[in-house]
């Protein structure tokens, strides 16, 4: 039967016969299913379903967690972006500095403020945000920075706020992909000044629908990304400003907290499981033909995703494909040449390293339960292909 699912972000046409998914949370689920399950029921039993006690633990435990002061649950990564650029007061006539190489979210929340998304070009090995150009790229009217931690590495933090400070502008951290990734020994989310995390399924920590989470040092901050959540409400039927409804689950806060206590192994399987596909690219002598991912120095890389690069892109994933192997495209258009940013008034060839990404990544499949054989079946249909064309 011909049909989609939508999988992570990207849509892939369901295929004949996969050898394995290219994210496989049914695994996942079957090994806490009795914690779930039994954290479920409590909160059933409770009626309690926004915010509330549940949701209050478990932003305490992501502030332990991130090493942040405060954290504040909301209903998605891409509300964490947006109520973190609310909080700033970031509005008509403001710049924000992003990158084209991201989820549209990233640059989405800027442009829903009214505000100007300012593009800056990526870094060829890390698809970060290339700092050496970041400061050109700041205007008078720059009120923000976003880096994204992508596929789970953390950007270049200590050049980026150096650049932040001397323009005295805010950095919001969009570290959707990367809860658990650190630069130098700082986690990453609270080296910004407002960090953006996302639980949406597919990320490494996932929750059983959509959820978010913003911390900050700031208790100025703190308190108005707490009122904004709820329509800028302390009291009830009294604005004190002017907010979105935006709230994480108690459901979510539920899972995520039986999820919590998981996470650092299952990062660890996904660090294993990067190792084994660099050992297996070099058993075959393909790494020459494919650019593997960067963990550079005093970084830790979470691999939310695992992202090669290669020549004749589209050619491979098909042949992947007819073997039955998964593979995803993030992303295959950087959002400079989008429709939706089109007033930017950006051509193609502005961000040459970005449309290049977008045209040479696949993401391989990397989640934790993925076994060892399973990773060798991908990496030998890669050489098929290389020897037979
Ligand atoms: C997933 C993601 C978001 C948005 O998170 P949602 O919870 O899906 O709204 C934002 N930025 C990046 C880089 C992401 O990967």
């Amino acid at each position: 039967m011909a049909s989609t699912t939508i999988n992570h972000g990207g849509v892939q046409p369901a295929s004949a016969q996969l050898l394995f998914p290219f994210l496989d949370l049914q695994a996942q689920f079957a090994s806490i299913k009795d914690e779930i399950n039994s954290a479920l029921a409590e909160v059933v039993a409770k009626q309690h379903f926004i915010l509330g006690p549940e949701v209050e633990r478990f932003e305490s435990e992501i502030a332990d967690y991130t090493n942040a002061e405060f954290a504040i649950g909301c209903a998605s990564g891409s509300d964490a972006l947006l109520l973190a650029l609310m909080a700033l007061s970031v509005g008509p006539g403001d710049e924000v500095v992003t990158t084209p190489f991201t989820f549209v979210a990233t640059a989405g929340a800027i442009a829903r403020l009214n505000a100007r998304p300012v593009f800056v070009d990526i870094e060829p090995a890390t698809f970060n945000i290339d700092v050496n150009v970041l400061g050109a790229a700041l205007s008078p009217r720059t009120r923000a920075i976003i880096p994204v931690h992508l596929f789970g590495l953390s950007a270049n933090m200590e050049a980026i706020n150096e650049v932040a400070r001397d323009a005295q502008v805010s950095v919001v951290e969009d570290a959707a992909q990367a809860i658990g990734a650190t630069f130098g020994n700082h986690p990453v989310g609270t080296i910004g000044t407002v960090g953006c995390f996302s639980f949406f399924p597919s990320k490494n920590l996932g929750c059983f629908g959509d959820g978010g989470m913003m911390t900050t040092n700031s208790p100025e901050l703190a308190t108005r990304l707490r009122l904004l959540r709820v329509h800028g409400s302390r009291k009830r039927y009294e604005y004190e400003i002017l907010g979105i409804n935006s709230r994480l689950d108690a459901i979510q806060a539920a899972i995520l907290r039986v999820k919590l206590r998981y996470l650092d192994r299952w990062t660890e399987g996904r660090r294993a499981n990067a190792e084994y596909y660099k050992l297996a690219f070099k058993d075959f002598a393909l790494d020459d033909r494919v650019a593997l991912p960067n963990e550079p120095a005093g970084y830790r890389h979470v691999y939310n995703q695992f992202v090669i690069q290669v020549e004749r892109r589209d050619a491979l994933r098909t042949h992947l494909q007819q073997a039955g192997i998964p593979t995803e495209i993030y992303y295959p258009s950087p959002l400079h040449l989008q429709p939706a940013f089109e007033y930017l008034g950006y051509r193609s060839g502005d961000f040459p390293v970005a449309e290049k990404a977008a045209a040479t990544v696949l993401a391989l499949p990397i989640y934790p339960e993925l076994r060892n054989d399973q990773q060798r079946a991908v990496v030998q249909a890669i050489a098929d292909f290389y020897q037979h064309s």
